[in-house]
């Protein structure tokens, strides 16, 4: 059996990576870099408890749990893009439409133009997101 086989054996049924944890690397990542040029007491380990609950998550045999943490943080990511995004307005224009995507669900919503800020509930889900239209 070479190291390959032996890999897929050991991750076999285990949660493995997902959009979570490469955001959570990347804060990592991030927060080791800081530590270099500013003296924070405890950043080190910081670092080091993020990086556990990364592998932690990773090598999780609870598929279940795990999916649904991401699914959270997809939607808090949803929220925050839509804040930052321009304006609020991160819509496509369609003749006299503007077509929105739901922050939550991605359901395409269709919009009037020139209405100003309006706010748009998610015929699918329910979600109300505000956009300038
Ligand atoms: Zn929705």
């Amino acid at each position: 059996m070479n190291w390959r086989d032996r890999l897929n054996r050991f991750m076999y049924g285990r949660y493995g990576q997902d959009q979570f944890s490469r955001f959570l690397l990347v804060v990592c990542l991030i927060l080791l870099l800081l530590s270099f040029f500013v003296r924070i007491p405890l950043l080190s380990i910081l670092v080091l408890l993020l990086l556990g609950y990364v592998y932690f998550r990773m090598l999780s045999r609870n598929v279940t749990a795990r999916y649904a943490e991401n699914q959270k943080y997809l939607e808090l990511k949803g929220k925050v893009m839509g804040l930052f995004g321009k304006g609020g307005g991160s819509g496509i224009r369609q003749g006299d439409n503007m077509i929105f995507r739901c922050p939550k669900c991605s359901q395409k919503i269709r919009i009037p133009c020139g209405k100003g800020m309006v706010e748009i509930t998610c015929p699918r889900c329910r979600t109300r997101f505000r956009k300038r239209t």
